[in-house]
């Protein structure tokens, strides 16, 4: 056999063994979901003029120069989501797609600054509420929110945010700061969180918070999220691995990274710090508490499992059978940096572990 039949026939046997195992996702922005047809078809249903093809969307989501060049990208999704149905019909695409990835669980990832009326509002929730009971009645897969305020919002817009989804505390499981990371350190928002707390939105123990950081900002980022918020999970944090004491706080901790591979690549910073390579083998071997995410699948190239195979390649010089174990720590992984009960955590390790033990 030729070498490089070797290896699509490897990636195949591992697209399938990635298939097969049940998975959480932790860190996906649901507009980020948002497929150029589905958009299109959006924009036709809304009466929204866009001045794109679908050719031409497609290919202005192939490259980015950087996260804000992608977030003006991202926000052209936002102009054509009009009413109840746009919005569960957004929701239930990716929905679909867990069920046929094998996620079984996923913390879904909103931010509702943008529909601001009360009116609007609880359409917007109402249809992530009946998309997510519906999914989980037909496909086995359940979904929570957690609810990102922005770096780059106003505090004001934040804090409205924040008040007027405290009615929807049910869905909503936990907390967290999204956006370009070059505005604010995150602790600067710190009176949102408490208000947050008080709301109920980070869980029942008020523990359920995360941030973004150490993607595109330096590590510095990461200690503010861990100083200045309490956060339990951080959002990327590859960029920890500059600092050597971070890295050894964040492995005795065991504090989850909910690393996006496919981001990392599409919004250079790979190129730009770590020499084009991927690091989640460097992480992994390292100690750190890796998760495995899209984060924006519609944008960057690939949902849940072709992130996974990106890490594949990352751990390229080890044998498949401990590529496989990896890959079934991945899994693990998800499901105890998960903001669910513990009991809840042991089921979905045995059901990693059954069907890890079915493929041996
Ligand atoms: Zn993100």
């Amino acid at each position: 056999m030729l070498f490089g039949e070797k290896i699509k026939n490897s990636f195949i046997i591992m697209e399938s063994f990635i298939n097969s195992l049940p998975k959480a996702e932790l860190h996906m922005h649901l507009e980020g979901a948002l497929e150029p047809e589905l958009l299109l078809k959006l924009a036709e249903r809304n009466g929204v003029q866009l001045p794109y093809t679908l050719e031409e969307l497609k290919s202005r989501r192939e490259s980015y120069e950087n996260l804000m060049d992608f977030l003006r990208e991202f926000n052209i999704g936002t102009l054509v989501l009009k009413n109840y149905q746009d919005f569960y019909d957004m929701l239930w695409s990716y929905l679909l797609k867990c069920s046929q990835q094998n996620i079984v669980y996923t913390e879904i990832m909103i931010n509702v600054c943008r529909y601001t009326d009360d009116v609007s509002l609880n359409s917007v929730m109402e249809a992530y509420r009946n998309a997510c009971r519906n999914a989980e009645a037909q496909f086995g897969v359940k979904a929570k929110f957690i609810l990102n305020i922005l770096k780059n919002a106003s505090y004001e817009a934040n804090l409205r945010m924040v008040e007027s989804c405290a009615a929807y505390k049910d869905i909503i499981i936990g907390f967290g700061v999204a956006g370009a990371e070059v505005v604010a350190y995150s602790s600067s928002l710190k009176p949102i969180f408490e208000r947050a707390k008080e709301l109920e939105l980070c869980g029942a123990n008020k523990t359920n918070i995360c941030c973004h950081a150490g993607e595109e900002g330096d590590p510095s980022y990461v200690i503010d999220a861990l100083c200045g918020i309490n956060v339990s999970r951080i959002d990327h944090g590859v960029r920890s691995l500059e600092d050597p004491f971070l890295v050894k706080a964040l492995v005795s901790l065991q504090i989850p990274l909910t690393v996006c591979p496919l981001s990392n690549q599409k919004l250079k910073v790979l190129d730009r710090y770590f020499g084009g390579n991927h690091v989640v083998g460097r992480m992994i071997e390292e100690g750190l508490m890796v998760t495995i995410n899209s984060d924006d699948p519609a944008f960057f190239g690939g949902y849940l499992n072709e992130n996974f195979l990106e890490v594949v390649k990352s751990l390229s010089h080890l044998s498949e059978s401990e590529i496989k174990d990896h890959i079934k720590q991945l899994c693990k992984n998800s499901f105890l940096a998960a903001f669910i009960s513990d009991e809840e955590k042991m089921y979905y390790c045995n059901l990693v572990d059954q069907a890890y033990s079915q493929q041996s």
